[in-house]
């Protein structure tokens, strides 16, 4: 890629670490792909120096820190922690599904741990669809420690507990039990209330419900210049810089932020400069035909291209990402 389009050292903006891909939880909206399921491992010390590095030199002054379950590994989280503080990136948050919450005594102890190392706040998901893995006791029970021990957090999405109340608190629900007390359209209700975007596991959502269209309908010329933005951007455990919304695509952060070489990426640079069109074009000569059923969008297209394209050696795929996106649905 042409070094002037790659991000400019002090544009990074809003950003988190994804610490690691495994999870918990399998959530129907996931825009990673977590699950239990996913390679276990976390970000190593090495990697999270370098990658507090590189966020420095991006100009970047604060980020959250997500997974993945960032509290599978407790010791990992507050080594990251402690690089970003040594240096001077604020730590805004960290994000969790709050199943560590199911015995009181062990989730305030690890809250005490978190604020003797200065860490200020949590974001903590309660939802329909963390509900089908997690009890919603459990954030809630990790909201109230919160306040107890005067850790900052928010619930995310707090209009959710009213929606929740009719189930039982202490289990998880299954997506029958879901249907049947809140809503037989509950997938398509949460998914508007959230506003998420279709991508990751998500795209299997779109596939549900949404109206497929034929391929001519859905191809235009507009480039993909957000997969350069900086806006909500992530690292990830392997450094490698994810794209807002566009998952399974990433780039070493290192290059990101310096140069990469010309035509090193050519999934990346289709999408970037000619859009879905040149990305289709490419993957035409690759053997990719499309399907005669269409799809419900371009960026669903998008998704089935890079799943196919996985299977090359294009270095800007994570080829885990997409078979990972189809299971837990
Ligand atoms: S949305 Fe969060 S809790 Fe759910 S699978 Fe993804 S990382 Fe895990
Ligand atoms: S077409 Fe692909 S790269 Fe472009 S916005 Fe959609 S998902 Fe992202």
């Amino acid at each position: 890629m042409k070094g002037q389009d790659l991000l400019k050292t002090g544009a990074l903006r809003h950003g988190g670490i994804m610490a690691n891909y495994r999870c918990t939880a399998a959530c129907r909206h996931c825009l990673y792909a977590c699950s239990p399921a996913r390679t276990a491992g976390y970000i190593s010390s090495d990697i999270a120096e370098a990658v507090c590095s590189l966020l420095k030199q991006g100009g970047c002054g604060s980020v959250h820190i997500g997974g993945g379950e960032p509290f599978l590994d407790i010791e990992g989280l507050l080594m990251t922690v402690r690089k970003l503080r040594h240096k001077g990136i604020r730590l805004e948050y960290i994000e969790t599904n709050a199943y560590w919450a199911a015995r009181e005594d062990e989730a305030r102890n690890i809250l005490k741990r978190l604020q003797a190392e200065g860490v200020e706040a949590l974001c903590i998901s309660v939802d329909p669809f963390h509900a089908e893995y997690v009890p919603y006791a459990y954030p809630l029970r990790l909201h109230a420690l919160c306040n107890e021990i005067g850790m900052g957090d928010f619930l995310w999405k707090p209009q959710f507990i009213q929606v929740l109340s009719s189930l039982g608190s202490l289990e998880p629900h299954s997506r029958a039990q879901m249907e049947r007390k809140l809503s037989s359209a509950y997938i398509g209700e949460t998914a508007r209330a959230y506003g998420i975007r279709l991508g990751g596991r998500a795209v299997n959502i779109e596939q549900e419900y949404a109206r497929y269209r034929q391929v001519e309908e859905l191809l235009d010329d507009a480039p993909c210049y957000g997969l350069l933005s900086t806006d909500h951007f992530h690292v990830d455990m392997q450094g490698y810089f994810i794209p807002p919304g566009c998952t399974g695509l990433r780039l070493p952060l290192v290059e990101a932020i310096n140069s990469t070489a010309p035509e090193k990426y050519p999934v990346f640079e289709a999408l970037y400069y000619r859009g879905i069109r040149g990305l289709l074009h490419l993957a035409g000569s690759y053997g990719f035909r499309t399907s005669q059923e269409g799809y419900p969008s371009k960026c669903n297209l998008c998704f089935h291209i890079r799943r196919y394209l996985g299977k090359y050696a294009f270095q800007e795929l994570d080829s885990d990402h997409y078979e990972a996106a189809l299971q837990y649905y």
